[in-house]
């Protein structure tokens, strides 16, 4: 016996090629969508495969017959979504979905708790060039931490950073000399979160 879309009840053959095991014609399934699919074939971002489902489910509500199963027609859709998501990402679609959400969630909550303590900063990021590696600009360094104290800030971090070639040459440098700069994080609190 001749199997008939779901959706418009055209006999499905040899002429209307079936889709999801003789559910739907070609007819519905382009009507829904089905031919941009392709473009997930080599698809790499997440979002685009989010886009898709919401597009196609909105297709399938815009267009299927009002006594037609629809979320039978998603689910459908839905799994082609997933296996091609799977082949690109090697994830689980909804695997990964469920991940990211829990992530998140997890952010708000760290976020909320950071928040309770009404403690907020901010920072400020010097650099002093030292053309001599291994010295200290002293001199340098006192007035920028004697000017950033006097406005509240408090020294959080300092570390030193090799330059390389490149640097040196847009600092006007020889290829042959050393050279670092001294990074100085300041660190103050605000009243508010900087947003
Ligand atoms: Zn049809």
């Amino acid at each position: 016996m001749a199997k008939e879309c779901i959706n418009c009840g055209r006999k499905i053959g040899f002429i209307s090629g079936e889709h999801f095991d003789g559910l739907l014609c070609d007819n519905c399934y382009a009507e829904f969508g089905g031919m941009t699919l392709i473009n997930l074939e080599t698809e790499t971002d997440i979002d685009k495969y989010i886009e898709y489902y919401n597009k196609i489910a909105g297709e399938i509500d815009k267009k299927a017959n009002p006594n037609v199963d629809r979320e039978k027609i998603k689910q459908c859709f839905y799994k082609r979504i997933d296996t091609r998501f799977n082949a690109v990402t090697g994830y689980e679609m909804k695997e990964y979905l469920r991940k990211e959400m829990e992530e998140q969630e997890k952010e708000i909550q760290h976020v909320e708790y950071a928040k309770s303590f009404n403690e907020f900063y901010e920072y400020d990021v010097v650099t002093i060039i030292n053309e001599n590696h291994g010295t200290i600009d002293k001199q340098e360094m006192m007035r920028i931490l004697s000017e950033h104290t006097k406005n509240g800030w408090k020294l959080h971090t300092i570390y030193s950073n090799e330059l390389g070639k490149n640097a040196l040459g847009i600092l006007g440098l020889g290829v042959n000399a050393t050279a670092c700069e001294d990074v100085l994080i300041f660190e103050r609190r605000v009243k508010e979160p900087n947003e």
